[in-house]
């Protein structure tokens, strides 16, 4: 099971139990729009998407303003600060069915219906608020995580009705459901090896997007990506592979154009290059999958690749919920290729002598995953 959603899933029973705790007139009635953060600091980004830029943070405690929500990301304001942050660290305080009696959604006409499903799906976001009723406008009921299996009752403008294996019923977005068999791996097209293979190459951030800035030597994480994609792209075709670049030049790419170019082409993979940073002294790289089923193979022979052919370490691999692989349907990673924020790692992978091995390495990580 995935770290997000054990995690969704705890705060979902955290969050359940407090409320019931909770005195009502403490619950704000009304219009569903406040809330509170749970976890201890909680980052707030300009986007809904863990890759985009922290704009601040909010404390244990904080009551923050609710104004819209988008693939499990909730947008908030708290006094000037204004941003996105991961629905389910907020214990949303008004409007949640825990503090009333059962939710309309349960009762009265919907029973009728409430024997025979219309099909089984389940949740595709990482984590999905459920609703009273089809639409935003209508108070949330829960929060479901990835994977959570639906039964469904009702369709309406886009909207599923559904109800979950603990007999809770309500509205979820129809985008967000599905089979598990549509994130399903992509057969890879062709023969065996990288000849004749498109790979789309990412270099992340751009523009007034500078990414990670190096703590010692201010090396500038988005230029640093895309020397290292432009290495890529060369020993790519030198293998005969096709390689198309997101961005060629200091530009601004939004998250969802650079999966468009993944998907138009059919990418036979989609490799988004990234330097790291963190508040502790670590150091090394690692390679990031979303879906279990597409990307951890690709994701694994990468890694594995890094790990031989580096001297910086690996980290391995990890579950990542980015924009860039979430929504991609083609076979995507993300790889950190090193800490900015670490010194040592800095001095090292601004080389030119490092990103052609770390390009070489992940070449050698593509050929194998094509090998298999
Ligand atoms: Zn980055």
């Amino acid at each position: 099971m995935k770290r997000s959603s054990i995690l969704a899933l705890l705060f979902l029973a955290l969050l359940l139990g407090a409320l019931a705790m909770l005195p009502a007139q403490q619950v704000q009635a009304g219009d569903g729009r406040s809330a509170k953060v749970l976890a201890t600091s909680l980052n707030v980004r300009s986007e809904p998407d863990g890759e985009s830029t922290i704009v601040g943070s909010l404390k244990q405690g904080t009551v923050v303003t609710v104004s819209d929500e988008a693939y499990g990301w909730v947008k908030v304001s708290s006094g000037r600060l204004k941003g996105w942050v991961a629905g389910y660290y907020l214990q949303i305080g008004a409007g949640s069915a825990a503090d009333k009696p059962k939710s309309s959604a349960s009762s009265g006409a919907s029973k009728s219906v409430a024997g025979k499903a219309l099909g089984q799906a389940s949740v595709t976001a990482d984590s999905l608020f459920m609703r009273e009723g089809p639409g935003t406008d209508h108070s949330i009921v829960s929060v479901l995580s990835l994977g959570t299996p639906l039964s469904i009752l009702d369709r309406k403008n886009g909207w599923v009705k559904v109800r979950t294996a603990d007999d809770q019923t309500g509205w979820v977005s129809g985008k967000y459901v599905g089979n598990p068999q549509d994130v399903s791996a992509v057969p890879k097209s062709g023969g065996k090896g990288l000849k004749g293979k498109t790979i789309v190459i990412d270099p992340g951030h751009g523009g007034n997007d500078h990414g990670v800035i190096g703590s010692k030597h201010e090396t500038s994480e988005k230029t640093i990506n895309l020397s290292t994609a432009r290495y890529l792209a060369e020993q790519l075709k030198q293998a005969g592979a096709q390689a198309i670049l997101t961005r060629t030049s200091d530009k601004k790419i939004e998250l969802q154009d650079r999966v468009n170019v993944s998907v138009k082409n059919r990418a036979d993979a989609f490799v988004s290059i990234h330097y790291n940073a963190s508040p502790k002294q670590v150091s090394g790289t690692l390679t990031f999958f979303y879906s279990e089923s597409k990307d951890l193979p690709l994701a694994r022979s990468i890694a594995s690749s890094l790990e031989r052919n580096l001297s910086l370490k690996s980290n391995g691999y990890s579950y990542g919920n980015y924009h860039v692989l979430r929504e991609n349907s083609r076979p995507s990673v993300l790889v950190e290729l090193g800490f900015l924020t670490n010194p040592k790692d800095e001095a090292l992978v601004r080389g030119a002598d490092y990103q052609r091995k770390a390009a070489a390495a992940i070449v050698e990580g593509l050929s194998d995953y094509f090998n298999e």
